[in-house]
């Protein structure tokens, strides 16, 4: 056993979510090998000054404070402020914030040339070219924390990338893989945030829903590994104990299985493809038996064509698929659209979009914002509200 001669310093960006939570859980259980150094929070600020001050941080960030809300004591705030935390000294800098905010942060650390600890799958559908083209330049390394690309990683360790057939990602079908198309209508927030096997945040659980988390995982596969969108597949796994697996010419199989836990891929990510112990529960096999795949069906989860011909179309289709499907899923949230109009919504918005070619961090953003208000709209109209 090989005792490390220093501990790794993290930067955190988006500390008090889901991700950021449970990474924070991570460092605190391997004291001897962690030192949380930099930590950005979105608006909690009673939650970011509690991580602030049990790993005595360094530097910490806010980027939209409640108005008024007590800051931790030499918090900075904004955006611009966020961004000087990524590009900070760190040995890694790990990207927990949800959406498309991740962006400007996540390119400050890739140009500072951070080995990058990603669980913001938006990044690179957004600007998935962008980031690979500033990462080449600058030397940045990404490692997957999303556990599907996260297994994938894992499995391709130490091959020849020229021996790969195929990479299948698994999906568990989210709470509505059984349910009567015909009352997809009648779907509700709460009905749709009831995750039955990954504890996550909201976004992501209602896009596991719709398997538009699975569309956008397509995307981010294609850019993570640099594999055609042809050689990257999807299969219904409803337990989720197989996280993803690679089929190789050969005719060999390796899959990456796991009790579902986010602690796994955030600890290996976190120590750069070291394995530490009794980060996860134990598995056996014997007791999950038998596992269960099946083929998708596209007619209920028409998010997953939509998402890969986005993919394939490139430039800022990725861009736009992913911003619109951020506001449907919000009108959704907040009533202003039932659920089988989210993907009809960012359907129509990937129609309408008049793609210029152009890739740079300001056409990601106007591409984004175009797709943002053009989705508001058509929320509105389908509500009935002019
Ligand atoms: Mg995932």
């Amino acid at each position: 056993m090989t005792t490390p001669t220093s501990r790794r310093r993290v930067v955190l960006l988006g500390a008090t979510g889901s991700i950021g939570r449970q990474a924070c859980d991570v460092i605190a259980r391997f004291p001897d090998r962690f030192e949380l150094v930099g930590v950005v929070g979105g608006s909690d600020a009673v939650a970011l000054a509690a991580v602030a001050a049990t790993f005595g941080v360094e530097r910490v960030a806010i980027v939209n404070p409640v108005p008024g809300a007590a800051l931790p004591e030499g918090c900075a705030v904004g955006m611009d402020a966020a961004c000087e935390i990524a590009a900070m000294n760190a040995d890694v800098v790990c990207v927990a914030i949800t959406g498309a905010a991740a962006l400007r942060p996540t390119l400050a650390a890739i140009d500072a040339g951070a080995t990058v600890a990603t669980a913001t799958k938006e990044v690179l559908v957004m600007a998935g070219e962008l980031v690979r083209a500033r990462a080449s330049e600058s030397g940045a390394r990404i490692i997957p924390i999303d556990s599907e690309h996260s297994a994938l990683w894992q499995c391709l360790r130490g091959e020849d990338r020229d021996s790969v057939s195929r990479l299948v990602l698994t999906a568990s079908g989210g709470p509505f893989l059984r349910r009567p198309l015909d009352t997809f209508a009648l779907i509700t927030a709460d009905e749709a945030l009831a995750h039955p096997t990954w504890n996550m945040g909201p976004k992501v659980t209602i896009d596991s829903a719709t398997m538009m988390n699975k569309g956008l995982e397509i995307i981010e596969a294609h850019f993570l590994f640099d594999t055609p969108y042809s050689m990257i597949d999807v299969a219904i796994h409803p337990t989720s104990i197989v996280h993803s697996w690679v089929e190789f010419r050969d005719g060999a199989v390796v899959a990456q299985m796991g009790v579902p836990d986010m602690r796994v891929p955030i600890a290996l990510a976190l120590a750069d493809g070291v394995r530490l112990p009794g980060v996860g529960p134990h598995l056996d096999l014997r007791d999950v038996s038998p596992l269960e795949f099946l083929a998708v069906d596209g007619d209920r989860f028409p998010a997953l064509g939509l998402a890969r011909a986005a993919g394939e179309r490139g430039g800022l289709a990725p861009c736009v698929l992913n911003a619109a499907n951020e506001e449907a899923v919000t009108a959704f949230t907040e009533g202003r659209c039932r659920f089988d109009e989210i993907v009809p919504l960012v359907s129509d918005a990937l129609a309408a979009f008049d793609d210029r070619g152009v890739l740079t961090i300001d056409d990601v953003l106007a591409a984004d914002a175009w797709a943002r208000a053009h989705v508001r709209t058509g929320a509105a109209a389908a509500a009935g509200v002019s």
